[in-house]
């Protein structure tokens, strides 16, 4: 058996050139499930629902005190490229969301807005009533694996101190790939030309104004280009020129707007110093724009935050190696795939790599077509009983930055928790399950 630690753990202690021996320990088992998934983003907890749905024991392992990642914990209130009917919970999230009376669709193509509080209570009604099984507050900081290759257990840091759970298969849907870096998985980060990961942003939500006073800031009732220039000029004219040339002001419900308006760059979401630098940087630019959007106009003297998010948004980390790697040629040429999950729409969006940039956007040439993600990219081609998904499935950097959205996000965490779960069922390894068999749990 070989127990792991994370790349970023090793980096960290390497640069330090300084190591401590840990004398080895017994861990409790403090339990067996048929699936466990590693991480609740809008992928992960898309997957327990799915293997849950489909009778395994199934268990959730989520650090933060909510579930939903990006779309609770990063008050991200905007699903992107949501049009899936083929995807069972897309679409029960979006009836349920809007029977809640916290979501629809703004006018704008291809978006969704909704409340992240209102999303939270679903995805924990939602695990309740599929019989998920949730432990929140607890991170996923290990892997141990049997002599074989396959993986035995995870390994938790919590509250409760150090856990191991033992699993038939696991899937890693931490966004970063943390379970797989954990467990010895090779994987690719940022941008293969200079290194650079996508810039994080942390998001806030706003209140204290109204839709009709502000409506030439507001993305999607004011042509986005239009609004993105108002609202930096804006900024930039009261003394808070942004680090996100393109600041973006998205109306939720009410009176209720998300701010994205800052660009962490050349740092990585892999790293908590970087990770603890970038966050309260974000933070305190956010501060200092609303101060300036109060000063800017009687339309704008009771805007208030609301909150910023509690962990900053990262839009990429480590991807994972598959049994198939989406590129860059896929995407141009617009590939079909014999399995596919997923039929992606969202264009290549990467976001300045440097502040050297003039536009929110790093500039290519490179025209995408809708395109598939085959179920292979979601098997491990190192762990035969680890599956990724969400941020961390097997792709390049430019397939990654279209792919990422949350409409695609969920029908992959769906194909993650089907397979998982008929991996268990049919006892056959990821790769032998086949593929009509899943295409009919779809
Ligand atoms: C700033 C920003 C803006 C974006 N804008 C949009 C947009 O407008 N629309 C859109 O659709 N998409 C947008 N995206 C992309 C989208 O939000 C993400 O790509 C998507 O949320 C990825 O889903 P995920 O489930 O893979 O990961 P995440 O949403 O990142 O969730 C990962 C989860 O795993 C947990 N986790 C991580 N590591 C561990 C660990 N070691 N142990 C336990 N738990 C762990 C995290 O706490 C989190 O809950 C944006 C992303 C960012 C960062």
């Amino acid at each position: 058996m070989r127990n792991s630690i994370s790349g970023a753990e090793q980096n960290s202690l390497e640069n330090k050139g300084n190591f401590v021996e840990e004398v080895a320990r017994r861990i409790p088992v403090k339990g067996e499930y048929d699936v466990i998934v590693s991480g609740s983003g809008p992928s992960g907890v898309s997957a327990a629902l799915r293997a849950a749905g489909l009778g395994m024991k199934t268990l959730l392992i989520e650090q933060n005190g909510c579930l939903g990642g990006m779309w609770t914990s990063g008050l991200l209130g905007w699903m992107i490229d949501h049009h899936k009917p083929e995807s069972r919970l897309m679409n029960r999230y979006k009836r349920e969301l809007q029977l809640r009376g916290s979501a629809g669709s703004p006018p704008c193509s291809g978006s969704f807005a909704f409340e992240p509080e209102c999303m939270k209570l679903l995805l924990e009604d939602l695990c309740r009533e599929t019989g998920v099984n949730v432990r929140l507050y607890t991170q996923v900081s290990g892997a141990i694996r049997n002599a074989d290759g396959t993986m035995d257990c995870v390994l938790t840091e919590s509250k409760s101190g150090r856990e191991a759970w033992r699993g038939t298969i696991f899937i890693d849907a931490t966004g970063d790939g943390d379970l797989g870096s954990a467990a010895g998985c090779s994987f690719e980060t940022g941008d293969p030309e200079n290194g650079h990961f996508q810039p994080m942003s942390m998001l806030a939500i706003l209140t204290g104004i109204r839709l009709q006073d502000v409506i030439q800031y507001v993305n999607g009732y004011t042509p986005r280009a239009q609004a993105v220039n108002n609202l930096h000029d804006l900024l930039t004219a009261n003394g808070a020129e942004p680090t996100y040339h393109d600041a973006t002001l998205f109306f939720l419900s009410d009176e209720l707007f998300l701010l994205m308006a800052n660009h962490e760059c050349q740092m990585s979401g892999c790293d908590a110093d970087d990770l603890t630098r970038a966050t309260m940087l974000a933070r305190r630019e956010i501060h200092q724009q609303i101060a300036a959007l109060r000063r800017s106009g009687p339309e704008w003297k009771n805007l208030s935050i609301a909150a910023t998010s509690e962990r900053i948004g990262v839009r990429e980390g480590r991807r994972l190696r598959g049994l198939y790697q989406v590129t860059l040629q896929d995407l141009l040429e617009g590939r079909t795939q014999p399995d596919s999950i997923c039929r992606v729409a969202a264009g290549i969006d990467i976001h300045a790599l440097t502040h050297s940039y003039a536009n929110g956007f790093f500039e290519h040439q490179h025209k995408s077509l809708p395109y598939d993600i085959p179920l292979r990219a979601l098997i491990s081609s190192e762990i035969p009983n680890l599956l990724l998904t969400g941020r961390c499935i097997s792709g390049d950097f430019f397939a990654h930055a279209s792919y990422r959205v949350t409409g695609n996000i969920v029908p992959l965490g769906e194909a993650a928790g089907i397979l998982a779960a008929l991996t268990v069922r049919e006892k056959k390894a990821a790769a032998d399950v086949p593929w009509q068999l899943l295409k009919e749990n779809l």
